[in-house]
Parts: C-alpha cells; structure tokens; sequence
C-alpha cells in the first residue's frame, strides 16, 4: 500500500470540544473503559477484519448495483442482521426496501457509424460521449485546433484535435487522464456544437488517449436514476415533483484515438451517425434494519446508521485484475456498522438505533436519496443521521469529519457531540481541509447522508477521505488500516450513543443552506 501524505502537520485543526461537552472524564481518555458503555466491547478488530474480507472478497465480485452481485452482498448484510439479533425495519416484515433503478444508455445494438459507407466499431473505434440519441449524415470538415472561427462547420461533421481543458482538474486520485480527457472533449466539441456542426469527431491529444478505452467504458454504461425521479430539494410531505426531466437528444459528439486522425484528416468525407437510446429498469435494495430503545417516550425516535453496499463491480482490468473490490469504498463502514449493531443489541440505548444500508450510492445516492423520499420511519423521527463512507486508510491519527463547519455543517448539538465522542475514543486530528467549499473534490456532496441533510436531518460524515487506490481493483482487504478502523468504529458508535442517549435530540442549526 502506497502511503498518501496530505501535509497534515500542516492543516488547521478543528478546535477541541468544549469543556463540559463530554460528560466523560480525562481518565476515560487514558484508556479506562470505566465510563465507556459496556456495549463498546462488542466492537472488535478482529470481527471488523473478518467481516471486511467477506464483503469484499473476490466471490462478491464488486457488488455493483443493479446486478445480482448487488443482492448477494445485500443478503449477505440481511443474514449478519439476523445473527446478530437487529430486528428488519425494510418492507413486509423484511430487511429490504426495494426499488427500481432506471438506467439509460446508448444502444450499442441499434446504433451505428459509418465513415464513406463503411462501418466503424462502435466504442472501440469511435466512441459516443454523451447519453443522447440523435441523427447526422453530412460531410466531414478538418478544423484544426478548432480555433480559427472563419471556419464554416454548419450541418457538417468537423474533425478537430482536442485541446487542453482549462478547467481545474480533480488530480488527487489516479483518474488524471480521465478527467483530463472528458474535460478536453466538453469544451472542444462543445465550441463547435454551438458554432452550428451537426456532429463533433474530437482526436484525442496524447493524454487523453491514455483514457480513450475508461471514456468508452464509462460511456457505455449510461446514466442511472429512479423511475419518475427523486425530489431532489424538496421534503418528501411536498409531493412527488419529477426531477428534471434529462435532455435526450442532441448534436452528436464522438471521440476516437489520435492514431485516427488519418481516417478524417481530409475533408469530404461522408460519415453517417446513427445514435439511439435505451432504457431499462433493474431493481436495488436498501437494507435496513432496527435495535429498539429502552425508553417509552424516546423509544420512537431513531439515530441512522449509514453505509453503502455496492461498489463498481466487475470491469476493465488494472494490472490484470478486473475485480473492484470495494474495500474500503465501502466495505469498511459497512462492516463497521455491524459491530456496532453488536455493540447495542448487548447495550440498547433509550432512542431506538436505525442501521441503513443504501443501495446504489455509486450510481448517484440512489438509495439515500429513494430512503429519504420514502422512509421506514416519519422522517421528523430521525434524530441524527450518521454515515462513514471509506474509514480505513490513509494516515493512522487522522480523520475527517464532513458536516463539522459551514456551510456544511447542519447541526452544532451533532457536531459537538461527535468531537467530544473523539476525545473519548482517542482523539483523531480532525483534518478541516476536505469540509471546505473550496476543496476542489467536492467530498461533502458525494456521499448518503446528503439527501438526508437536504430534508431537514441534522447529519454528519466520516470518513478518511480518497486515496490513489480509489476506485480501481486495488482497493482491496488487505490494504485496509485494522486498528485504525477499529478506532473509526468506536467513534461513529459513541457518538451515536451518545445522541440516542441524550435528554434533547440535536437541534437543526437556523440558515443551513448547501452551496450546491
Ligand atoms: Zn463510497
């Protein structure tokens, strides 16, 4: 395993709970458990260690949503509920809530190019690079760097070199050239789309070839969504009001190698494009469960767990191997969220505890976002909601945690309570840097407790943030940091105690509003 430096000794560090914030003594901190639920004992390295590579063994090959790899994970996380004694909240007396995905792509199967009358292999030869469907049969014209605006491109096709993105690219995974290249054909066949061509072939500069095959392999795949959409911003009581309907059609915009460009260098040449649209459902699944609380009064409100089970399944191989595992992305809260169902099935707590894994958070929060829409429980009866989202690498005294400062931050009662809970389990430096606005990857956004937040639920984030081997085949069991899990565990546990212990819930904090 690579060891990621991020200059911590160098980041600002949020400031140390308050005095009086935790009701627990210097001495807990120094490792007496006296003070600490008894339930903590049940969270156990080796536990979390055995349980991560099961989840994510070879055998639950990706977990990808919307296949059956996705369920047998899911029901593998339903049988470990029921041995451990968490009671189903899903649907029908079950652990599942079940729902559709709809997914929309290019039908490879009905949609065709021709260059001269001559077919090309779709993808492999020339790719697609958008989800629209759309028609266009004109002569090609060769524009160069596309620059020269006296160039007439109207109803033809024009061939142009990619140029560099200007935009700031997210570079602190290894999908560089990735994101070089969509960056690059967006704005390059974008500028002659809106000049008037009827159809864009960008020839990928020398970056941007390295990721001509991950362009193609990603485009295949389409979009996802639910069927009729999710709101959005709206809480569910406002009713069903449809996303954005998504745009369907266009001006098509390919994309081939650089070694293509003698194919297209003349001008003249006839090229047929015939792009059409399919879409289908598949069904994914939440996976919910409940440990009851012991008061009377309190009993029906409820602190969310959260994880996600999928990951991104079988697909092109990196160093020979094709398998996304999905250890840490997110087998290790996962994981984590079963010891601490452990730990409260031996220690219920007054407020009842919710564990929720969603479905399909890869393919864009799916299943938060459908869970939100259409809870098991009043949504007004969620008290907190506490999701971790890849826990188990990076440096080992460092953590982050997203939600803890504005804009983001939605809750200052959770907030506190979740440092204070980190005083007590050992005390990570909390690395600030990945919560801000600025922070070019955006973490915040991309996790489950963001729908939850968007509808009016105090909610946190862990996490121990991206690191080169973030989606690719190597994020696997063996990479993953045990002890530092273990301490990830302990933390999202007390802190969840605590809440579903405490006289008041968290309260909401007046004015929170997402930059997005
Ligand atoms: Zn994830």
């Amino acid at each position: 395993m690579k060891t990621i430096l991020l200059g911590l000794s160098l980041l600002p560090l949020l400031a140390a709970p308050a005095a009086g914030q935790s009701a627990r003594s210097a001495k807990s901190v120094e490792g007496s458990s006296s003070s600490l639920p008894t339930g903590i004992s049940s969270i156990k390295e080796a536990d979390l260690k055995r349980d991560l590579y099961a989840m994510a063994d070879d055998s639950m090959r990706g977990r990808e949503a919307g296949t059956v790899d996705e369920m047998r994970a899911s029901m593998w996380l339903a049988d470990q509920f029921r041995v451990i004694g968490v009671k189903p909240k899903g649907l029908d007396g079950t652990y599942f809530q079940w729902w559709n995905m709809q997914r929309t792509r290019v039908s490879t199967i009905s949609s065709s190019v021709t260059l001269d009358g001559k077919p090309l292999a779709l993808w492999t030869e020339i790719s697609p690079t958008a989800n629209l469907g759309g028609d266009a049969s004109a002569q090609t014209i060769f524009v160069g760097d596309g620059r020269d605006s006296t160039i007439d491109v109207k109803d033809k096709i024009a061939v142009v070199l990619m140029q560099p993105p200007t935009a700031a690219l997210r570079t602190t995974t290894n999908s560089y050239e990735y994101r070089y290249a969509r960056a690059g054909i967006t704005a390059t066949g974008g500028a002659l789309v809106r000049r008037g061509a009827a159809g864009v072939i960008v020839v990928a500069d020398s970056i941007a070839d390295i990721a001509y095959d991950g362009v193609w392999k990603i485009q295949e795949r389409g979009t996802y969504d639910v069927p009729g959409g999710i709101p959005r911003n709206a809480p569910p009581t406002a009713g069903a009001a449809p996303a954005r309907a998504p745009r369907l059609s266009g001006p098509p915009v390919l994309f081939v190698h650089r070694a293509s460009l003698g194919m297209f260098r003349d001008n003249g040449h006839k090229v047929d494009i015939h792009l059409s649209l399919e879409r289908f459902e598949s069904p994914s699944v939440n996976v919910i469960g409940v440990v009851r609380g012991t008061d009377p009064k309190l009993r029906d409100e409820y602190v969310l767990f959260s994880s996600h089970q999928d990951h991104d399944g079988v697909r092109y191989a990196i160093n020979g191997d094709s398998t996304w595992s999905g250890a840490d992305d997110n087998a290790s809260t996962s994981v984590a969220l079963l010891a601490i169902a452990r730990a409260f099935v031996k220690q219920p707590a007054k407020r009842s505890v919710l564990f929720v894994f969603h479905g399909a958070e890869e393919r864009g929060l799916l299943g938060s976002r459908y869970h939100a829409a259409h809870p098991v429980v009043p949504i007004q009866s969620i008290v907190a909601v506490l999701n971790g989202d890849m826990i188990g690498r990076n440096n080992p005294d460092s953590a982050a945690l997203l939600g803890s400062q504005p804009p983001h931050r939605n809750s200052t009662d959770l907030v506190n309570t979740a440092l204070a809970a980190n005083a007590t389990t050992g005390a990570f430096h909390i690395d600030s840097l990945w919560d801000r606005p600025t922070h070019p990857e955006g973490w915040y956004f991309r996790s489950d407790h963001v729908p939850y937040a968007r509808v009016g639920v105090p909610a946190i984030f862990f996490s121990t943030n991206l690191h080169p081997d973030y989606h690719t085949p190597r994020d696997k069991p063996a990479a993953i940091n045990y002890p530092k899990l273990l301490h990830m565990t302990r933390w999202m546990y007390l802190t969840g105690y605590d809440v579903a212990n405490a006289a008041r819930r968290p309260a909401l904090d007046p004015g929170f509003r997402l930059e997005r």
